[in-house]
């Protein structure tokens, strides 16, 4: 079994770590604050007690699944991974630094891949030497729940690394769908004009955030409303996926994005991660 690199103990890489380690990985889960790699211990504690507590593992393998993890705030202490899954912030210039340093750290045939959400694979691609090498492999919120997995080859990436790739995340009980590198790929380009819409509704004043949440799912029968799914999210991430979406299709106002959004980013009412979003969760 090869070993997995995962960069970020976010929302995203913690879950993604999970995924990795479930499926019988050795996992380097790398982030540069201790105290992200601290957050991501516990609750992955809790998850696997609360699995266990309800019958879905057993303590053994919850044991085994923490002890395959191995927690680090050095990039140097990732050990031979085959595969390394980025899942940092959503920038572009810092995701490439990242990219950089790490091809001089993995071994030659190891796949580097980006959780991105909306950034041009191309793009992070390019900051490395063999960019055959670099691909996106773009897990949903929650990682370990969410079966869809958009697996995204750049211009440059190469067939045996796109198959290899794709065939190692279908060995982990995912679903996998090949998207061309594209601003939000398939889920959250089709996403925009449900949080964008819900958005302009909100600041026409015709509703307000819960009324259109009950809609949605009452009504709509969606699982979570707009509002629900952003906080869940992150606000930060939600408004720069946006916005990165709006300037990549060549500001379309289709994707617009909202003030509201983002004077809540910039006040750091992130959502459900910081207590505070659309909704208070304190
Ligand atoms: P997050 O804010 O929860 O976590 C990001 C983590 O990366 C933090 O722990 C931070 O300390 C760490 N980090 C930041 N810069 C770093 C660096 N230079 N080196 C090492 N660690 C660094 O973010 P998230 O929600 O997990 O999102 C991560 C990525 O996944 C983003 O690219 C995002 O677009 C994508 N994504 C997010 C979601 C979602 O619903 N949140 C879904 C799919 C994809």
């Amino acid at each position: 079994m090869t070993n997995i690199g995962v960069i970020g103990s976010g929302a995203m890489g913690s879950g993604i770590a999970q995924v990795a380690a479930t499926a019988g990985h050795t996992v380097f889960l790398y982030d540069n604050n201790p105290s992200a790699l601290e957050r991501a211990k516990s609750s992955l504690g809790k998850i696997m007690a609360r699995l266990v507590e309800k019958g879905r593992l057993t303590p053994k393998a919850s044991q085994e699944i923490q002890g395959r993890i191995h927690y680090t705030d050095s990039l140097y202490q990732i050990e031979a991974p085959g595969l390394v899954i980025e899942a940092i912030v959503e920038d572009l210039m810092v995701k490439r630094n990242v990219f950089e340093q790490l091809e001089s750290i993995v071994p030659h045939d190891c796949i580097l891949a980006t959780n991105t959400s909306s950034l041009s694979v191309a793009a992070i691609a390019a900051a490395c030497k063999t960019p055959e090498r670099v691909l996106g492999i773009h897990f949903f919120n929650p990682a370990p729940l969410m079966k869809l997995v958009e697996i995204i080859p750049a211009v440059q990436t190469g067939e045996h690394e796109l198959h290899k790739a794709k065939a190692l995340i279908d060995s982990w009980g995912k679903t996998t769908v090949v998207a061309k590198d594209t601003p939000g790929f398939i889920v959250n380009r089709v996403a925009r004009p449900f949080y964008g819409e819900a958005l302009r509704i909100l600041d026409e004043g015709l509703a307000d955030a819960a009324t259109i949440d009950w809609a949605m799912t009452t009504l709509g029968k969606f699982k979570m409303g707009p509002f629900t799914l952003m906080d869940y999210i992150g606000n930060d991430i939600n408004y720069t996926v946006t916005e990165t979406v709006f300037q990549s299709f060549y500001y379309d106002p289709r994707y617009k994005p909202s003030f509201t959004q983002k004077r809540l980013s910039e006040a750091g009412y992130l959502g459900r991660k910081t207590g505070r979003g659309y909704y208070d969760y304190r």
